[in-house]
């Protein structure tokens, strides 16, 4: 056993909507990849669906980060198999019982989409293990080293940062196709990648929790990722472009972004338990904090699934996070089995604090 291929994620996804059609439903992603290839999601949950809120937990989105599909696929399964054979849940010293399992999957719908990019990740375990992007030339003027936008800086979360932040804020974004890390690509959503994102959001209206699952530097991450945040001044928003060329920069007075004091406490909250049960597994330990305190950023996917209510009251709220795990993108396997139950144990965790 090793890491997953992306067709070894594909048919772990799809056999386990065949193996348990009671408790979970398997949804395809209605965009296939710039190369054509078509993925698939699960929902977890024995209710129908629309009955309940939903938690969207995604990864995979950013290539070289190998072990997020694992995370990913383990912990469906783990929900799933519990479920179905009336079982408790352990993750070394973490442990969870069957009565909490079962109010995870009857109260709940567990979202999974374990493989955002699977262009990037192909590439990756096979050419150049260091990619992150997705394998869009289209930007590229025909050279194989600007291939690719990064997924999450796709987003529309002030994706125009040139406008939106200070000049001396240096956002960790570029508008440089040739940029391996952080092209941000045309446009906000150029994608296909990135629109399978948002049409999960769009197709689950009921979405309250959102995770996308990275690595690495043992956090969790919680928005906003453009400034620090304050829930003191309504008016310092990412709408407001009174404030436009001021974002950003770290221990200043001239803008913090806004968020609803009971949003920012739940967010810590829900951030610190998972924190705490990935540290009963074996001692690891992963610190909450918000995602601008790791580096400025735009267009990311937890910023842009926690404004979509600001922009329109009409949607549900999402409180959004970052999970970064680890301490190398391609830890040996022996050592990512460890993560995968550290990680999956917080995310267990994560969906029964949502319940209280
Ligand atoms: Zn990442």
């Amino acid at each position: 056993m090793s890491y997953l291929n992306i067709t070894e994620v594909e048919s772990a996804v799809t056999s386990l909507a065949t193996a348990f059609p009671a408790q979970c439903e398997l949804i395809e992603l209605p965009e296939p990849s710039v190369e054509g290839r078509t993925g698939h999601a699960l929902r977890i949950g024995t209710a129908p669906a629309g009955t309940n809120d939903s938690v969207v937990l995604i990864g995979g989105v950013h290539a070289r980060e190998w072990g997020s599909c694992e995370i990913l696929v383990h912990l469906a399964a783990d929900l799933l198999e519990a479920h179905s054979t009336g079982s408790g849940l352990g993750y070394g010293g973490t442990s969870f019982t069957a009565a909490q399992v079962g109010s995870i999957l009857d109260n709940l719908d567990v979202v999974v989409f374990p493989l955002v990019n699977p262009d990037g990740r192909h590439y990756s375990q096979t050419v150049e293990p260091m990619w992150r992007k997705n394998r869009n030339p289209a930007n590229s003027g025909g050279s194989p080293a600007c291939v690719g936008v990064d997924i999450n800086r796709n987003f529309d979360f002030l994706f125009d940062f040139t406008t939106a932040f200070d000049p001396t804020a240096g956002p960790r974004v570029s508008t440089d196709p040739c940029d391996v890390q952080v092209y941000e690509g045309p446009s906000a959503f150029s994608e296909p990648e990135t629109r399978n994102v948002r049409w999960l959001l769009d197709t689950f209206p009921r979405t309250r929790w959102f995770v996308d699952v990275h690595s690495y530097s043992e956090d969790i991450l919680f928005v906003w990722g453009d400034d620090e945040n304050q829930s003191l001044d309504p008016d310092k928003n990412f709408l407001n472009s009174a404030y436009d060329g001021k974002r950003g920069v770290a221990g200043d007075l001239a803008y913090a972004e806004y968020i609803p004091k009971g949003d920012a406490d739940s967010a810590v909250l829900l951030a610190e338990r998972f924190c705490h049960a990935l540290h009963g597994v074996r001692g690891r330990t992963y610190t909450p904090m918000s995602a601008f305190h790791l580096y400025p950023t735009s267009g990311t996917s937890d910023d842009y699934a926690f404004s979509r209510h600001f922009v329109d009251p009409a949607k549900s709220k999402v409180l959004a996070f970052t999970v970064e795990w680890g301490t190398d993108f391609h830890p040996p396997w022996q050592e990512m089995k460890r993560i995968i139950l550290d990680v999956d144990a917080g995310l267990v965790q994560f969906c029964l604090t949502t319940q209280e």
